[in-house]
């Protein structure tokens, strides 16, 4: 008989830990046990998330969440500010990560990497948990060997507090080392607004951020060759899109012994 799995949600008030509760509380052999959010101390997280009470209080404060419900894994989506110092605490307590906070640096990220290491209580960290996201980002990576010429544009809501996203910076990190050595040529010489051509990240690849309200989480990466374009794009329609990767990370995490990084680690195995 398998055992279940006892799960707490930080950022549990917000637009996904409210997703994650109701994809939780629906699942067989996870249980939510814990939640913390500084918006909503006190509420019920079923309430929260628009479903029946689930006996499980909102806490202000994370380590006393800990110590009190007991989780085995804990899932943050809660802001980039905090998602590193919640990781440490967790790992700290014996309790495995998984992320899906995104604007982390590559310090913090380093940092947690050790501590997983040192301790043995492995993680999870992934910028976009929406299948269709990451076959994007492996079909980008693919094509880039063949048409070099690139840019993104990535667009999300316009609650969204880092950019650009951390998919989009995933997807550059991917191109780029498929393409190699590879410098892309700009021809603009006049920009007659600040930051018309987007960010650039290293090697040249455009990107482009567009908020708006209405959008949920969207990409287009666009491909230009010898008289021809290629474009794929992804669009996440709703916060379910990423509920069966948190979940898959979910059952997998606590058989980890170290952090790993990417979707694509658990389903492309
Ligand atoms: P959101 O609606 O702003 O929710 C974040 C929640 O976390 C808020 O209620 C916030 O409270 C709370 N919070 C802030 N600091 C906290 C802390 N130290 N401990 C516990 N809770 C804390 O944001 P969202 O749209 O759900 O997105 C959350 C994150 O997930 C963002 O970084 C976003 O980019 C990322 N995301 C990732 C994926 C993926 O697939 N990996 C998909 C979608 C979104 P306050 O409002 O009081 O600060």
């Amino acid at each position: 008989m398998s055992t279940i799995v006892r799960v707490a949600v930080c950022g549990a008030a917000g637009r996904m830990g409210r997703e994650v509760v109701r994809a939780l509380a629906r699942e067989d052999g996870l249980k939510l046990v814990g939640a913390v959010d500084p918006h909503s101390p006190g509420a019920d997280a079923g309430v929260l998330a628009g479903l029946d009470p689930l006996g499980v209080t909102v806490s202000g404060d994370l380590e006393e969440m800990l110590e009190e419900a007991n989780p085995r894994v804990m899932v943050d989506f809660t802001a980039p500010a905090a998602v590193a110092a919640n990781a440490r605490t967790a790992i700290r307590a014996g309790v495995h990560p998984v992320i899906g906070t995104t604007g982390m640096n590559s310090e913090d990220l380093a940092e947690l990497r050790r501590l997983c290491a040192e301790t043995g209580v492995g993680g999870f960290v992934a910028p976009n948990f929406a299948v269709g996201a990451v076959l994007m980002m492996k079909f980008a990576e693919m094509t880039a060997k063949f048409m070099p010429a690139v840019e993104i544009i990535e667009l999300h809501h316009d609650q969204k507090a880092d950019a650009p996203s951390g998919t989009a910076i995933k997807t550059a990190e991917m191109i780029s080392s498929a393409r190699g050595g590879y410098r892309q040529p700009s021809a603009t010489k006049v920009l007659k607004i600040d930051g018309v051509r987007g960010g650039n990240y290293d090697g040249g690849i455009r990107i482009h951020s567009v908020r708006l309200p209405g959008l949920v989480a969207h990409q287009e990466v666009i491909f230009g060759g010898l008289g021809q374009t290629l474009s794929i794009r992804h669009d996440s329609i709703s916060r379910e899109s990423f509920m069966p990767g948190v979940l898959l990370a979910v059952r997998r995490v606590v058989g980890l012994r170290e952090m790993v990084v990417g979707l694509e680690n658990l389903i492309f195995e």
